[in-house]
């Protein structure tokens, strides 16, 4: 019998990690800054106005060179009040990924509306423009692109096909802020962009949301939608006469103890996600050449980045692993690195199409499935009809988010996963 010259940690092995990772992961990072500006709020009784989310709106409109932010109080509430603003009504649908967070479209119910989902492209796991035409109807309203995992997605096509069908874009940009695609920031490509800046993101403000846009009637639409004090100063004819009341019978303002935070994250946020950018492409430049697994981030020179690296993934390509499955992988790389507070795990957010609120509950009491109550087909989408997608949770994983640059540490991480990958046949 001969001994393997590497043994693997999960089989008694000596752990890669070694070093101590301190902050590395810590995050958001909160300073006396952030303390200030949230004790100033306090201490003026002043949580529930609306004078510092005025303020950091107007910095995040300067931030985003957009002529218009709305601020709200989840990104999910933002992207219903964009969806809305954006046209979307009664019996309509909108297309969009379905391994995204629920917030990405499961708002659609309450409009009467449903999501019809098109294909991932697996390299990016972002909305494939190449799945999106067939799929247009007569009620199709408004296309959902979700840049996931921080991950840009292809706007120029989709662009191209919402010009031609005379569709709204409406980009869920939560896990992607001060992103890039081709040089354009994130979330000012399509006709509104809306996001959660809720605590675990890579914008963090505690709960929050907003939607950026530089279409007057979208802004104020959805200030009407859920925002009943500002609705005596809206502009539109057809707001007007409706002011003083909330058309969405929402509110939705942003507490402004989060607006506070969120106005000091922002003033750092480009310089952190610089660092973030940096120690990312560090962990993926030393795997090049690794086998099995692949970055997810686009290729250097495009004019895309990836922002923050919100949930940062790996592609997985366990054919090239003996066809070692994806979860065994994830339960070696982190026994390798045990103690560094980060254990890898298998896929990301769970298929939407396949679970029963997409299926099978009726939410409002239609006497059929909500998703397709105002239908005129069924639409649903049972298992096997969108197969890329559904062979994603087994090509991908977690890989850790670095706050900061350091190179000795971030090689160690890097350094567990190649061993993992380079000894899979002791796993099979
Ligand atoms: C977090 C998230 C949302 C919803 O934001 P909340 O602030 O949690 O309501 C929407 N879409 C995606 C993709 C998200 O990750």
């Amino acid at each position: 019998m001969t001994t393997a010259a590497v043994q693997l940690a999960v089989h008694g092995g000596p752990r890669t990690l070694t070093a101590d990772v301190g902050d590395l992961f810590t995050w958001p990072i909160v300073t006396e800054e952030d303390e200030a500006a949230v004790l100033e709020v306090l201490r003026r009784g002043a949580m529930s106005g609306t004078d510092v989310t005025h303020l950091f709106e107007s910095e995040l409109a300067d931030w985003f060179a957009a002529d218009h932010v709305l601020c709200h109080n989840t990104g999910t509430s933002a992207i219903h009040a964009a969806l809305w603003a954006a046209g979307v009504g009664r019996g309509d649908e909108v297309i969009s990924q379905s391994m995204t967070f629920w917030g990405s479209s499961l708002q659609l119910y309450s409009l009467g509306a449903t999501v019809v989902f098109a294909e991932m492209d697996p390299l990016t796991l972002t909305l494939d423009p190449d799945d999106i035409e067939h799929r247009i109807t007569e009620r199709t309203k408004a296309i959902l692109p979700v840049h996931y995992c921080g991950h840009p997605t292809d706007m120029d096509p989709i662009l191209e096909i919402a010009r031609k069908h005379g569709l709204r874009v409406v980009e869920d940009v939560s896990h992607a802020q001060g992103g890039l695609y081709k040089g354009r920031l994130l979330g000012t490509i399509g006709d509104v962009g809306a996001m959660s800046i809720m605590s675990g993101k890579s914008l963090a403000c505690g709960e929050g949301g907003f939607l950026v846009t530089d279409d007057e009637e979208i802004y104020e639409r959805a200030a009407a939608f859920g925002h009943y004090e500002r609705t005596s100063r809206l502009g539109h004819p057809e707001l007007k006469p409706l002011a003083g009341l909330p058309l969405g019978g929402c509110k939705y303002r942003m507490h402004q103890l989060s607006s506070a935070v969120g106005r000091v994250q922002l003033r750092h946020y480009r310089g952190r996600i610089e660092i973030i950018q940096e120690a990312m492409n560090h962990f993926w430049d030393r795997l090049e050449g690794t086998p099995g697994i692949r970055p997810h981030r686009p290729a250097v020179g495009s004019g895309s980045t990836m922002g923050g690296w919100y949930a940062a993934r790996g592609l997985y390509l366990p054919e090239e692993l003996g066809g070692l499955p994806v979860a065994s992988f994830c339960k070696a790389v982190s026994a390798e690195i045990e103690g560094g507070g980060f254990s890898v795990s298998p896929g990301a957010n769970i298929l939407l199409h396949l679970h029963p609120v997409l299926n099978e509950a009726d939410v409002y009491g239609d006497g059929k499935p909500t998703r397709i109550a105002f239908s005129d087909r069924d639409l649903r989408q049972p298992q096997g009809s969108l197969p890329v997608t559904e062979s994603l949770p087994a090509r991908c994983y977690s890989i850790p988010w670095f706050k900061h640059c350091r190179t000795e540490v971030i090689d160690q991480f890097a350094d567990a996963f190649r061993k993992v990958a380079e000894n899979a046949d002791q796993l099979a």
